[in-house]
């Protein structure tokens, strides 16, 4: 494959250009692999373009499809380019994606200034989330001026999410109070903007008393450095009769505006970056751990451990003198 010429044909603009390079940088293969390392490389030398990356989370019947939907088509109207992306690790067990699935969002996959991407089915959340942080640059080197990340909240995804966008938006349904309690401390601590979904009809009284909950609960949280007054934030929409959504873009863009206004933006992406090369690295030595003599030397010397030869602590320091020559 001639990676020169793919990605200038990306960054022209073109889909089909596009919708190849993330099928190579979804490929395990150990050649493409390598081309995709190139092609990102490459990109990012040719483009200096910075999208606005948006995490959106939510469980399963939250309306997250509805949401991008209808977000999405808001956004093109003011002749935006949007990009869609999901994070799902779920799709590595059940072999299939319950997101991204252009069915969902038929208006806007249809939509020329639109591109919806499924979620990779890969074998694990490392594999997957690499792949969706490459397409991620890819769409961004294409000229999109909004990606959208879309994760269901399962194990380490948003967290994962968060890592690679620059807002990280929430959405959850009117609910009791007690329910509260089940959107778990870490994620509340990440979620910039929370939208509370479907205040409208009946569901409108309950809506505006789970917002109120959460912007009590969010007030609570430790103030953070990157944020301006009053955020995080929560607010009400209704993604089905497309209520509210524009004022849910005004504070996403109010938030950017800021953190690039402050050197937030650029270095939240630096310490991003930063993250990113520490998994690399991190998941390239355990792979390392599972091959050639590492394995034979873990075997070996894990049997001393469960005989009793060796304590776990001396074992392990032991194993890295071997394999690296150095004491632990
Ligand atoms: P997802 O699983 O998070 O992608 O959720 P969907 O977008 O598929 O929505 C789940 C259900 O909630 C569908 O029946 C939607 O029509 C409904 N829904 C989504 N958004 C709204 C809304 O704003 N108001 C109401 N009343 N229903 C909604």
């Amino acid at each position: 494959m001639d990676i020169a010429k793919l990605s200038d044909k990306i960054v022209t603009g073109d889909r089909r250009a596009l919708a190849r390079a993330i099928t190579l940088v979804e490929s395990s293969r150990a050649d493409h692999r390598e081309q995709a390392a190139e092609l990102i490389e490459t990109l990012s030398r040719k483009t200096d373009a910075k999208a606005i990356r948006i995490g959106l989370s939510g469980t399963p019947g939250v309306g997250k499809s509805t949401f991008i939907e209808s977000f999405g088509k808001m956004l093109t109207a003011k002749g935006l380019k949007v990009a869609v992306l999901a994070v799902d690790p779920s799709s590595a067990r059940s072999g299939g994606s319950i997101l991204g699935d252009k069915t969902r969002m038929e208006l806007l996959s249809r939509d020329p200034n639109a591109f919806i991407r499924p979620s990779p089915s890969g074998s694990h959340l490392g594999g997957v989330a690499r792949r969706s942080r490459e397409a991620v640059a890819l769409c961004e080197a294409a000229g999109f001026d909004v990606i959208l990340i879309e994760t269901v909240g399962v194990g380490q995804s948003e967290t994962v999410v968060a890592e690679m966008s620059d807002l990280f938006v929430l959405l959850l349904a009117p609910a009791g109070g007690d329910e509260l309690q089940g959107v778990k401390r870490g994620i509340m601590e990440i979620a910039d903007i929370i939208l509370v979904n479907k205040a409208d009809g009946d569901l409108k009284p309950v809506a505006i008393r789970t917002c109120a909950d959460y912007a009590g609960a969010l007030r609570l949280l430790r103030k953070r450095a990157y944020d301006p007054q009053d955020f995080p934030k929560a607010m009400t929409v209704s993604a089905l009769q497309q209520d509210g959504l524009e004022k849910a873009w005004g504070e996403m863009m109010a938030l950017n505006d800021w953190r690039r206004e402050n050197g937030h933006f650029d270095s939240r992406r630096a310490a991003q970056a930063q993250f990113w090369f520490e998994e690399e690295v991190k998941q390239a030595l355990l792979a390392q751990l599972q091959t050639g003599t590492a394995r034979d030397a873990l075997a070996r010397i894990g049997a001393d451990v469960a005989e009793g030869r060796a304590t776990p602590t001396k074992a392990a320091a032991q194993l890295l003198r071997e394999l690296h020559g150095t004491p632990a």
